[in-house]
């Protein structure tokens, strides 16, 4: 049997604030400029919710649903350690994304950490619980994606309790993003995945939702529901719509038909610049991914602090204490937006690229 040859790539975009941190993504559509692109918003996330990171990311081109798990394992593995001199724990810290999950995060950490000789488990975040992952992790960034929502509904003066959401994406971000809304009043009326759609205007369950998607491998065909595209998902009379699928899945034509009233990017990029300014036109709240995913790494910040200290935090702390980021991130970018008559991601880059300038800044250069 010949070798497999896979593609990987680590990208570090910059350090100024702190250790490069960003997500692996296992996908066939990975390249280099994809990479790129990622690490440089982890480095404005990472200011925008003030935590002491870069930004980074990685990438292997493969499709993990047609691998078996022995074969992620091996190429997580060789991945690791092509890659073991660019990270570690006060270099680059790793961290699931779109294909990548606590599993692989186990390997990765049990790579490094068998090249080195002892037990390393801050060089990556994400972990499961039993080898130093944060309680709280998993949930993170769709509960960072729901505070945001229900803080620019606060702002609009829209009820939580009954309004409609509709998700793009099913996986770790859309799903904890809807089970959150869900508990907050939402009502979750539309999902879609990469197999097709769930709609039902009486509302669906999340949980139920998502043990059937577990079961098939798709929301499509959940009882009592009627399928739908990604088309009509966005084109949906609906308060609160979470991107949480991939890039560009917000063009120009799909936003002039957005009938929504707030956004919360889940996914990295989901809106295209040119369908960003039509949404803003429209008055559309959209909170930028840049905020609104940041629950992520804030909560794989506090498990690389847990790590360091050999400590673990309840977590009634973790939670608390991601609500606490999040609402002061969410209140620095809106009051900057409306201080300078801009939308709020334009804020929230003003913000950022603030902060990594001030920093690369006093730094200054060596030598
Ligand atoms: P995931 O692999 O767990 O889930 C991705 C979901 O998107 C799956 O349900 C998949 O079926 C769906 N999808 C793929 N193609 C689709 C299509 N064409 N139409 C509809 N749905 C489609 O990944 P995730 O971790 O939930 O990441 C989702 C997004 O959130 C990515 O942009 C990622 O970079 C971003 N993000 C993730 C985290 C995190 O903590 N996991 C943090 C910040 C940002």
């Amino acid at each position: 049997m010949g070798a497999w040859v896979f593609t990987g790539y680590r990208v570090q975009h910059n350090k100024a604030r702190g250790p490069y941190k960003g997500g692996v993504r296992y996908h066939p559509s990975v390249d280099l400029d994809e990479v790129k692109a990622l690490a440089a918003w982890m480095t404005f996330k990472t200011a925008v919710v003030d935590i002491p990171y870069g930004g980074a990311k990685g990438g292997v081109v493969c499709d993990p649903k047609r691998l078996s798990s022995g074969e992620v394992e091996r190429l997580t593995r060789r991945y690791t350690a092509m890659i073991m001199d660019e990270i570690g724990p006060f270099k680059d810290v790793p961290a699931p994304d779109v294909g990548t999950d606590a599993q692989v995060m186990a390997w990765m950490m049990d790579t490094y950490s068998s090249l080195k000789g002892y037990s390393v488990p801050e060089v990556v975040t994400g972990k499961p619980i039993a080898l130093g992952g944060s309680y709280g992790r998993e949930e993170a960034t769709g509960k960072g994606v729901a505070v945001c929502a229900r803080e620019a509904a606060k702002k609009i003066g829209l009820r939580l309790k009954g309004a409609t959401l509709a998700v793009q994406g099913y996986g770790k971000v859309g799903y904890w993003s809807a089970e959150a809304l869900v508990e907050m009043g939402c009502k979750l009326i539309a999902v879609t995945d990469a197999g097709g759609g769930a709609y039902n205007p009486k509302g669906l369950d999340p949980r139920g939702l998502k043990e059937h998607e577990r079961r098939s491998g798709s929301v499509s065909g959940y009882e009592g529901a009627e399928g739908i595209s990604n088309e009509e998902l966005f084109q949906l009379e609906c308060d609160i719509l979470v991107p949480a699928a991939l890039e560009n899945q917000i063009s120009e034509e799909v936003a002039s038909n957005v009938n929504a009233k707030i956004i919360s990017e889940g996914a990295n990029g989901p809106t295209t610049p040119g369908a960003d300014k039509i949404l803003y036109e429209k008055g559309v709240v959209v909170i930028p991914d840049i905020l609104a995913n940041a629950g992520g790494v804030t909560v794989s910040y506090f498990e690389w602090v847990q790590n360091l200290n050999r400590d673990r935090w309840p977590l009634e702390t973790v939670n608390a204490r991601l609500e606490g980021k999040m609402v002061s991130a969410f209140k620095a970018v809106s009051d900057l937006a409306e201080r300078e008559g801009v939308s709020m991601r334009t804020s929230a880059y003003m913000l950022a690229v603030g902060k990594v300038a001030e920093a690369q800044s006093q730094l200054g250069l060596f030598p």
